[in-house]
């Protein structure tokens, strides 16, 4: 299979600073199918292992969009389950040869049970693991995971990866209201976080359109306590920082629907992403809604824009 792009961004974030985004499997592969999940719903739930594109393709490209830029990370993460893709071991150790930039993989570690899958993130810097349930009950609501899975598995498999893994592990929780927030529930994630040792722990929260309507957002107070639960080195999920890109040069059309592609994105997401003025991108958004290539969706008041 080949695919137009397997590169977006760079995105600028809190945690990464400015990165490169690289996604490796097609839009919407995945494991699970998160209530929260920005890509929408999962349509291929697998746990098979594909080498879905050419690896010298997605090379190519990232040789490409590192030229002439500052880049912090280059991240595997994007539109499903990255560790789904067989060649990510591969790919890894390849960026690795021909860049000193720090390479990332966000992952939802339901394969971290595999020895192959472990041993494929290992020259990577660091692993952004997510865990958001303890329990197989409220696994089964938030993330709605392949028939096979178990949750016990999934940490153990976590705790084998910590074992050996020599990188940072920044572990991630996304916690839904009325979902996995409850204390008895809390307080079972707070124990398998404990045996798993991550370098960190970053509450997160559901900020963008989701799956499912019902996947609602915590109150940052709510998120503040829960910090508080998990003690030290936890800390809550901030939105992207205030750094704006140098001025942007390129086709802006398909550079906006690249980024859309990854999330849906605001107009200060793009602007901040992107480096495009306000008034420009007014009309590379108009543009795009009018040929159908994006569309706008409002979430908890905030609008935002997502491939159509
Ligand atoms: S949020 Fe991540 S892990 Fe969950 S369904 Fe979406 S891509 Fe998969």
């Amino acid at each position: 299979m080949i695919r137009k792009s397997y590169v977006y961004g760079p995105v600028p974030s809190r945690r990464l600073g400015l990165s490169l985004g690289l996604s490796i499997v097609p839009r919407n592969t995945c494991s699970l199918d998160c209530i929260y999940c920005q890509c929408g719903r999962t349509t291929r739930k697998t746990l098979s292992r594909k080498a879905f594109f050419p690896m010298k393709d997605i090379l190519a490209q990232v040789e490409d969009a590192v030229k002439g830029r500052r880049i912090e990370f280059i991240t595997f993460s994007g539109e499903g389950e990255p560790t789904l893709n067989k060649d990510i071991g591969k790919l890894i150790r390849r960026l690795k040869q021909k860049f000193t930039i720090p390479k990332a993989v966000i992952t939802n570690s339901t394969l971290l049970s595999v020895p192959q899958v472990r041993r494929d993130l290992y020259a990577c810097d660091l692993v952004v693991p997510s865990l958001d349930a303890a329990d197989q009950k409220t696994f089964a609501r938030v993330n709605r995971g392949h028939h096979n899975l178990k949750v016990r598995d999934i940490i153990e498999g976590l705790k084998t990866f910590r074992r050996y893994y020599k990188g940072r592990i920044w572990l991630e929780i996304m916690l839904v209201k009325g979902v996995n927030d409850s204390v008895e529930h809390l307080v079972k994630l707070r124990r398998a976080v404990a045996d798993i040792r991550p370098d960190r722990v970053h509450l997160n929260t559901v900020v963008r359109p989701p799956a499912e309507k019902k996947a609602r957002p915590l109150s940052h107070s709510d998120l503040e306590q829960i910090q508080r639960l998990f003690g030290p080195g936890c800390e809550i999920a901030e939105s992207p920082v205030r750094k704006r890109q140098r001025k942007f040069k390129g086709n802006a059309d398909k550079a906006v629907v690249e980024l859309a592609r990854s999330r849906p994105v605001t107009k200060k997401d793009i602007e901040r992403s992107l480096g495009i003025e306000p008034k420009k991108l007014d009309a590379v958004i108009g543009r795009l809604i009018r040929a159908k290539k994006i569309k706008l969706v409002e979430f908890w008041g905030k609008r935002f824009y997502e491939l159509h």
